[in-house]
């Protein structure tokens, strides 16, 4: 064991010392990767090249992407088996963070002011497995595994034979995996995701990369906004911006030093160079690169940067075209084809009665609007896709049937279009 742990720290070069938290895992899990799989690398940073140069052949128009999320919350006690509340504010965190709707954003320094951007990018957990199934897009499973970190793979917890938890297809979920990556009770690496690979051309004798392994890891203490584990020496990671921050490796960014020294770029050009990370903290002064022709300080409120999560606010225009790029390519159907539940903002002064529910078809549906009514009513299967639309001509204030007799048996969404917004109902036709 002590042999193990030896060869660990000096393959990350790190201490597990009681000033310091590993924040980040991407770059030395995508070494092993590299190991593993040789030209995932070279993958990796073409992916990169293309989602760039898509970004910049791009003109105009914003609309909102969308991700279903499935949050695997994997335990060894019951302190590990975080209580649903952190998973729901985690992924306001993440809505915040992506669509610059955090609260901190006055603290963005006025340099900068002019490149941090709205991502567009929205994050809900998936309301139908891979089975078709309802779900609250959260799956729980208790494990012998007291620890993740391992000297060799960190990859464990994304497989159920190794005591993790099988992910849901990468290609229609963005799986998010939480666990214990603690070294001798102390945590280890707080999370880390890898980069999209979807360059068509793999060195010829190489297999492409396992997809198995897309998705976001994060360590427990730190998930989730004022997870009450996060104190002490994991209070600069109190709010919940670990996640944040992986998601965007997920989606394509890397860290905002680029990993090396002034000559070292992150191949974002609005990002100003930096020579390293920001030691878990909020260094105003930070300058650790002279920048051309403006000089610009560290952008140290960079969610890819290691600042307190306290001074973190923000994603530039130039990371924002690259993580759209990659959405409307190589993670595509992540938001495309086969959506993993229905999305709607529904509109919350209006409520929804489907009875009888189930039924073998017909079903009435009464509401109590005073303002509005129905216009339409879109049904959609079990993957979210729409199946017809129904205009219920007989509308009496606030009730109407809809027939799906002629449906397969399963679930359906009927989704109820107001002149305001939509209500999403659930119907089950047996
Ligand atoms: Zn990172």
């Amino acid at each position: 064991m002590k042999n193990v742990v030896l060869l660990l720290l000096m393959s990350v070069g790190l201490s597990v010392s009681a000033q310091e938290v590993n924040r980040c895992y991407t770059v030395e899990a995508m070494q092993k990767r590299e190991m593993a799989n040789p030209g995932y690398l070279e993958a990796v940073q073409q992916t990169f090249n293309m989602a760039k140069e898509q970004a910049q052949s791009k003109n105009g128009g914003q609309n909102i992407y969308r991700i279903p999320v499935v949050v695997h919350v994997l335990y060894n006690n019951a302190t590990e088996n975080l209580h649903d509340s952190l998973i729901y504010n985690q992924i306001d965190v993440l809505n915040e963070d992506y669509r610059r709707m955090n609260p901190d954003t006055n603290l963005t320094r006025a340099e900068f002011k002019p490149v941090a951007g709205d991502a567009g990018i929205e994050f809900y957990l998936a309301n139908v497995d891979p089975d078709g199934n309802w779900t609250t897009g959260i799956t729980r499973t208790q494990t012998n595994r007291s620890s993740f970190m391992d000297a060799f793979n960190q990859d464990d917890i994304k497989s159920s034979s190794a005591g993790g938890k099988d992910g849901w297809p990468p290609s229609r979920y963005l799986n998010i995996w939480v666990g214990d990556f603690s070294i001798f009770g102390s945590p280890f690496i707080l999370g880390f995701a890898y980069p999209p690979v979807g360059a068509p051309n793999w060195p010829s004798g190489q297999e492409a990369a396992d997809s198995t392994l897309e998705g976001v890891v994060v360590h427990y203490e730190v998930f989730g906004r004022n997870n009450p584990s996060a104190s002490g020496l994991l209070s600069v990671t109190d709010r919940g911006r670990t996640c944040t921050h992986e998601v965007g490796h997920y989606l394509g960014l890397r860290h905002i030093w680029g990993d090396g020294g002034c000559s070292e770029d992150d191949g974002i050009d609005d990002t100003p160079f930096s020579a390293s990370a920001s030691q878990q903290e909020c260094n105003l002064n930070k300058n650790s690169c002279t920048d051309s022709p403006t000089d610009f300080k560290d952008m140290i409120e960079n969610y890819m940067d290691y600042s307190d999560e306290a001074c973190m606010n923000m994603l530039t225009e130039g990371q924002i075209d690259i993580i759209r790029s990659i959405l409307e390519t190589t993670r595509n159907p992540l938001i495309a084809d086969f959506p993993a539940g229905v999305n709607a903002y529904d509109l919350s002064n209006i409520q929804v009665e489907v009875y009888p529910n189930p039924s073998s078809g017909q079903f009435n549906i009464a509401y109590n609007s005073t303002t509005s009514q129905v216009q339409y009513v879109e049904i959609l299967d079990s993957f979210g896709r729409l199946v017809e639309t129904q205009s219920p001509n007989e509308v009496v204030t606030g009730n109407f049937s809809i027939d799906l007799a002629g449906q397969a048996k399963g679930l359906y969404f009927a989704r109820l279009v107001f002149k305001e917004g939509s209500k999403v109902s659930k119907l089950v036709v047996e």
